[in-house]
């Protein structure tokens, strides 16, 4: 509301400075109505086509057809999608849209129970996999412009968190029925669990920050976003940050000093921590600290099966599993080789032989700038895949979703 009043004082102005500087009233009319279309239809339309460009989905199926044994068993499922950028765009969630990977409406096509929202807070200009400096231009400054989100996000990516946060908060609190809830703690938890019993049409979420440097330098800031709704800290994202290496940052150094502070803070915080995108030292460096804490890797591959500097050794996904940790494994090209649901199970398969299924989880990356094979309606072609690498019923419960909701049993706050 507060962004509609500045956006209609900016218009009062740039009228009154029109009205000054044109004579001709009809002329100053045409001008008025063409400067309000503009500034209604801009960040419509512009961050539309932007996300249209970035979001992509392989092939144009209206709907996905599997094996009868295989949606059967997929309706019996509690489907956690560990990692989700959805709220970086500005979809309304609430309705189905024909572009990007995630909304309500095909979550719960779905049959997704839960899903976890990752929030980026900055970009790196010419982001890659393999290098990225922390102090390139920030690609967020545009596209938060385009999207027309409020002045203090611009610059800020504590305030882009908060932003983000504030918007999920918003759709639990206008879906109609309460149909998406906000998970906070373990009788939110509950709640879900006993409402979808009921009507399985009921989907759970919370958000996930995406790197520490969002802390802006300062450890109480993580107070400000646990306060905020965030269950779930990564501390890195495609750049080296104050706390700690990134895979593809330059130095992909370990925890700092702060680093360590951080990590300490989320877990007295009964907050998750994840490790995607953390350098090889950061992972080694965590888990020397975090104990028997279970730590996640909420949307990544294995070396095992695409080998790169984005996915996991064996060695961390043993030392991972061994703590009680989960691997959420993404569905895009370069965590697992392919756009395939098929490449996504064999890296589950790998996973599982590797280190136990207790450890295998499904973290999509959905809507993070990334091609999928399926969108969040098809998820059942991920079941069926799962299927055809030999899993059993209960395998695939524990992957799909199970293992996750084990952490969280494990760690978020009772009430
Ligand atoms: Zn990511």
């Amino acid at each position: 509301m507060r962004r509609f009043y500045l956006s209609a004082l900016i218009a009062l102005c740039v009228l009154c400075f029109a009205g000054y500087a044109v004579p001709d009233q009809r002329l100053f009319m045409w001008l008025v109505a063409l400067g309000l279309i503009i500034f209604v239809l801009t960040p419509a339309v512009l961050s539309q086509i932007v996300e249209r460009s970035m979001n992509k989905t392989r092939g144009k199926k209206k709907y996905y057809s599997v094996r009868g044994e295989a949606a059967a068993l997929h309706s019996r499922l509690f489907i956690v999608d560990l990692h989700a950028d959805t709220l970086l765009w500005n979809r309304n969630i609430l309705m189905r849209h024909g572009y990007g990977h995630v909304d309500l409406p095909r979550l719960v096509e779905g049959n997704v129970a839960m899903q976890v929202f990752g929030v980026v807070t900055r970009v790196p200009a010419g982001q890659n996999f393999e290098s990225n400096r922390a102090d390139s231009g920030d690609l967020l400054v545009p596209l938060t412009i385009v999207q027309g989100w409020p002045i203090r996000t611009w610059k800020s990516p504590l305030r882009r968190a908060l932003y983000q946060a504030e918007k999920l908060e918003w759709f639990a609190a206008n879906a109609r029925g309460r149909q998406f809830m906000l998970i906070r703690n373990q009788q939110d938890i509950d709640e879900l669990l006993q409402r979808r019993a009921q009507n399985p049409v009921i989907v759970g979420g919370f958000p996930a920050l995406e790197g520490a440097h969002a802390l802006e330098g300062r450890v109480a800031n993580l107070d400000l976003l646990y306060d905020a709704g965030f269950r779930m800290f990564g501390l890195s994202h495609f750049f080296d940050n104050e706390a700690c290496g990134s895979a593809h940052g330059v130095e992909k150094g370990g925890l700092t000093p702060f680093g360590e502070e951080v990590v300490h803070r989320v877990m007295a915080k009964n907050m998750i921590l994840d490790l995607a995108h953390a350098s090889e030292q950061t992972i080694d460096d965590v888990l020397d600290i975090t104990d028997k804490v279970p730590v996640v890797v909420s949307h990544t591959g294995v070396r095992g099966t695409c080998d790169n500097q984005r996915n996991l050794k064996d060695d961390h996904i043993k030392r991972i599993a061994a703590y009680g940790g989960v691997i959420g494994i993404a569905i895009f090209d370069t965590a697992i080789g392919e756009t395939s649901v098929e490449a996504a199970a064999k890296a589950m398969r790998y996973t599982a032989d590797l280190a136990g299924v207790d450890c295998v989880a499904f973290g999509s990356d959905f809507d993070g700038t990334v091609v999928t094979p399926i969108d969040a309606s098809g998820i059942v072609q991920l079941t069926d895949a799962l299927m055809s690498q030999g899993f059993s019923e209960e395998d695939i419960y524990k992957i799909m979703g199970g293992n996750f909701l084990r952490i969280c049993r494990a760690i978020l706050p009772k009430a």
